[in-house]
C-alpha cells in the first residue's frame, strides 16, 4: 500500500490560520501507516515522502507503479473562500457532476506549478484551464470499483468515528491518480479554511482520529478482499505519537517556501492560491504534548446490520434514479458546437442517429457502446453528452454505466464507437443487451 502526504516542502498546499496542508496530511499518513504497520504484518507500506519535502505528482504515480502497489492512497485537506464550508470527501477519478468537484482537482492539480517543466511531463495540461480539467477527467480507472468501494468505506468511517460532514465520494480529474494502475483514491479529510474544523484536524488528537477511520475502513476494504470477517476490536490502536514534530513538520511560521512571494492577501483566500505565501500568524506549537494522544482510541462500536440497511437504502435509492433516468431519454439530438477543438464535428452522431433502433424489441439483441462510468448520476441531459447519439444509462455493482446508441449490426455500433473515442472517451467499447439487459459471451465479429 502506498500512503501519499499531499504537497509538502516548497508546496505548502492550502493553509488554515495555524497549519499547512502539507503538515497536516504528512502527520495523518505517518499515523496511518503506523496503524497498518502495527496491526497487518502481511501489508508492506510505502510513504511517498516522511519528511517535509516536495515530491512532483507524476512521481508520486510512479512510486505505487514502481513498487506494484495494490492500493494509492492520497491525503489531502481542503479550502474554500467560505469560511463555513466542512466535511470530508474523498474523490476516485472521473468525470463529476458539479462545478465543486472540478474546483477541488483544479487546486490540486495547480501544485505542478511548482515543477519545472510541467508542460511536457504532464502532455501539455493547463490546471488553470476549467476545460482542460474537465477533458482530463474521462481518463478512468479501470479499478473504479474497488477504489469507489473503499472511497465509501472511508466515508462511513468518518461520520461513524468523528462526526465530520460527509460530502460523499466524488470523481474528479486528479493528475495524481492519473497514472496509477491499482485502486487510488484521494481523500479529503476536512477544510483547514474553517476555524473548527482546522482546530479539530490540526490537533494529535484530531489527525489520530482520522487516521484511525482511515485505517478501520482499509480493515474493511482489505477483510472483505480476504473474505475473511471484519472484527474492528481486533485492533491495537495506539497511535504515533509524532514527539519531534519540529523535525518533520514545519509550523507556518517557520517555512516559507523561498521561491514563493510573499504577498498581504487577506486570510479568507486561504488555500485557493497553491502560489500564495501563507500568513506569518503561527502561535501554535505542534510540539507541546497533548495527554489525549498517550491514551489508546476507544474500541469502535460499529454495528454491521445498520450499515447494511444504508447500503441497502443508498442501492435502492440508486436504481430509482437510474429508473428516473430512464424514463426521460434523450429523444432528440440537439446540434451544438463541438466543446473543444480537438474534438470530432457532430456531423458524424448525426448521421448515426438514422440508424438508432429502439432497443425495447423484446427478443432481439442490440449493440451499445459503453463509453462512461460514473459513482454518481449525472443526467441524460447533461450538456457533455448533447453530440453523441442516444446516451442510456444502465447500474452495475453500484455504478453508473453510460451508453450511447442502439444499433441492430456491430459495425454501426464500432462506427459510434470510433466517434466516442475521437471525442475523448478513450476506453468506449461495444457491449450487448437483449430486453434492457447487458448480455455476455455473443461473439462479436468486429472489435
Ligand atoms: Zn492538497
Amino acid at each position: 500500500m502506498v500512503i501519499d502526504a499531499g504537497h509538502g516542502g516548497k508546496d505548502p498546499g492550502c493553509h488554515g490560520k495555524h497549519f499547512k496542508e502539507k503538515d497536516v496530511a504528512l502527520a495523518v499518513a505517518l499515523k496511518l501507516g503506523h496503524y497498518i504497520e502495527q496491526n497487518d504484518k502481511d501489508v508492506k507500506v510505502v510513504f511517498t515522502r516522511t519528511t517535509d519535502t516536495f515530491v512532483p505528482l507524476n512521481e508520486r504515480a510512479e512510486i505505487a507503479n514502481r513498487n506494484h502497489a495494490d492500493l494509492f492512497l492520497c491525503i489531502h485537506c481542503n479550502a474554500n473562500r467560505n469560511t463555513d464550508a466542512s466535511g470530508a470527501a474523498t474523490y476516485v477519478m472521473g468525470l463529476g457532476k458539479s462545478n465543486g468537484n472540478l474546483e477541488v482537482s483544479k487546486r490540486e492539480n495547480a501544485s505542478i506549478l511548482y515543477e519545472k517543466n510541467y508542460k511536457q511531463t504532464y502532455d501539455g495540461f493547463d490546471p488553470n484551464s476549467d476545460e482542460a480539467n474537465v477533458l482530463f477527467a474521462m481518463y478512468q480507472n479501470v479499478y473504479l470499483q474497488e477504489s469507489l468501494s473503499l472511497s465509501t468505506l472511508i466515508q462511513g468511517e468518518y461520520s461513524k468515528r468523528i462526526n465530520r460532514t460527509d460530502n460523499g465520494v466524488k470523481q474528479a480529474g486528479f493528475l495524481v491518480l492519473w497514472r496509477t494502475a491499482m485502486p487510488s483514491l484521494l481523500t479529503e479529510i476536512g477544510f483547514l479554511t474553517n476555524p473548527d474544523e482546522e482546530r479539530k484536524i490540526g490537533s494529535q488528537k484530531g489527525e489520530d482520529q482520522i487516521a484511525e477511520a482511515i485505517f478501520l475502513a482499509f480493515e474493511q476494504y482489505k477483510d472483505d478482499k480476504d473474505k475473511s470477517a471484519f472484527d474492528p476490536g481486533a485492533f491495537n490502536l495506539s497511535p504515533l505519537v509524532l514527539k519531534n514534530n519540529t523535525d518533520t513538520i514545519s509550523t507556518p511560521a517557520g517555512n516559507t517556501a523561498s521561491n514563493v512571494k510573499e504577498t498581504n492577501e487577506n486570510d479568507s483566500l486561504a488555500g485557493t492560491n497553491p502560489l500564495k505565501a501563507t500568513p506569518d500568524t503561527a502561535q501554535v506549537s505542534r510540539t507541546k504534548t497533548n495527554p489525549d494522544t498517550a491514551q489508546t482510541a476507544a474500541t469502535p462500536d460499529r454495528k454491521r446490520s445498520a450499515k447494511d440497511d444504508s447500503n441497502r437504502i443508498k442501492v435502492n435509492r440508486m436504481k430509482e434514479e437510474v429508473a428516473d433516468m430512464q424514463k426521460a431519454p434523450v429523444k432528440q439530438l440537439p446540434v451544438r458546437e463541438p466543446r473543444h477543438d480537438t474534438v470530432a464535428a457532430p456531423k458524424q452522431a448525426l448521421a448515426a442517429k438514422e440508424t438508432i433502433k429502439s432497443d425495447t424489441e423484446t427478443g432481439r439483441l442490440v449493440y451499445k457502446v459503453q463509453f462512461l462510468v460514473s459513482s454518481s448520476p449525472l443526467s441524460l441531459h447533461d450538456s457533455r453528452f448533447a453530440n453523441l447519439p442516444q446516451v442510456a444509462v444502465y447500474m452495475d455493482n453500484n455504478i453508473y454505466k453510460f451508453t450511447s446508441g442502439c444499433y441492430n449490426s456491430t459495425k454501426e455500433a464500432v462506427d459510434n464507437q470510433a466517434m466516442l473515442r475521437k471525442e475523448g472517451y478513450k476506453d468506449a467499447f461495444v457491449v450487448t443487451f437483449r430486453d434492457g439487459k447487458r448480455v455476455f459471451n455473443t461473439k462479436l465479429s468486429a472489435k
